[in-house]
C-alpha cells in the first residue's frame, strides 16, 4: 500500500487534521470531512469563505483515473445546473470535461494537489453561483455540448465530430489510430498530418481504456441521437 504514500497521503492528512481516513486498499482511497473554503477569490470576483462535509474516493487507477467527490451535507442542490451528476452513481461532482481535470490532475499528481486545484475550483464556482446566481467567469454548459466546447479550446479544433473523432483515435492504438481520418480538419488519415504529434502527451494522461468508455459514453449515443433526429425529419 506504498503506493498512496508515493501520492502524498501522509501530507494530505497532516494538512488537512478535519479529512478522516475511511479506507485504504489497492482499489481506493476513501477520506471523509470538513473541509474549508477560507476566502477563496478568483481575480475580479467576490471572495467566498464556506465549509462542507465531502466524501472523496481516489480509484485505484489514480492519477490517470478521476477521484469522485460528494457532498454528503446536502448543501449543494442537485441539479445539473449546479454540475451535479445527477441520476448518476451518487450524485458525484461533475469537475469538469474528463479530459480538462485529467489535465489538470497531470500537472500535480499529490492527493492535496487534487484537492488544492481541482475540488477548491468547484467549490469556489459552485459556492459563488448558490450566493450570487451566476457562476464566475465563464460557464460551460453541462454534459455534450459543454464538452466539446472545452475540447475544442484545447486542442484547438472544432466541430462535434472532429472532436468525437479525436477521442475515438485516443482510444486506439497508435497504428490503428492512425489509419482513422484526422479530427483536424485536414482531409488526410491521422498519420499522415502532423496534427497526430499532439497525441502522445494526451496518451500519457489518461489509459485507451478511459479514452475508450469517455467515447462510448458521451460521442457514440450524440451520433446515434443525431441519426435518429434526421430521420425523423425525413418522415
Ligand atoms: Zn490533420
Amino acid at each position: 500500500m506504498a503506493r498512496w504514500d508515493d501520492y502524498g497521503l501522509d501530507e494530505l492528512l497532516a494538512n488537512y487534521p478535519k479529512l478522516q481516513l475511511k479506507e485504504e486498499s489497492r482499489e481506493k482511497l476513501v477520506v471523509e470531512g470538513q473541509f474549508d473554503l477560507i476566502n477563496a477569490q478568483m481575480e475580479g470576483f467576490d471572495a467566498i469563505t464556506e465549509s462542507i462535509h465531502l466524501r472523496i474516493e481516489f480509484p485505484g487507477g489514480y492519477s490517470k483515473e478521476i477521484p469522485k467527490v460528494i457532498d454528503l451535507d446536502g448543501k449543494i442542490p442537485k441539479n445539473p445546473d449546479h454540475h451535479i451528476n445527477v441520476g448518476k452513481d451518487d450524485a458525484s461532482f461533475c469537475l469538469g470535461s474528463g479530459i480538462k481535470v485529467l489535465d489538470d490532475i497531470a500537472k500535480d499528481t499529490s492527493l492535496c494537489g487534487f484537492l488544492e486545484n481541482t475540488v477548491r475550483n468547484y467549490l469556489y464556482r459552485i459556492f459563488y453561483k448558490i450566493k450570487h446566481g451566476v457562476v464566475p467567469g465563464d460557464e460551460l454548459p453541462h454534459y455534450e455540448e459543454g464538452l466539446v466546447q472545452d475540447y475544442e479550446n484545447i486542442f484547438g479544433i472544432n466541430g462535434e465530430e472532429n472532436i468525437s473523432r479525436l477521442v475515438k483515435a485516443l482510444g486506439y492504438r497508435k497504428r490503428v489510430a492512425n489509419k482513422l481520418k484526422c479530427p483536424c480538419g485536414c482531409t488526410f488519415r491521422l498519420g499522415k498530418c502532423d496534427f497526430r504529434l499532439l497525441l502522445p502527451e494526451w496518451r500519457s494522461k489518461a489509459p485507451r481504456s478511459w479514452y475508450r468508455n469517455h467515447w462510448e459514453e458521451h460521442f457514440k449515443p450524440a451520433l446515434k441521437s443525431k441519426k435518429k433526429h434526421a430521420k425523423t425529419n425525413l418522415s
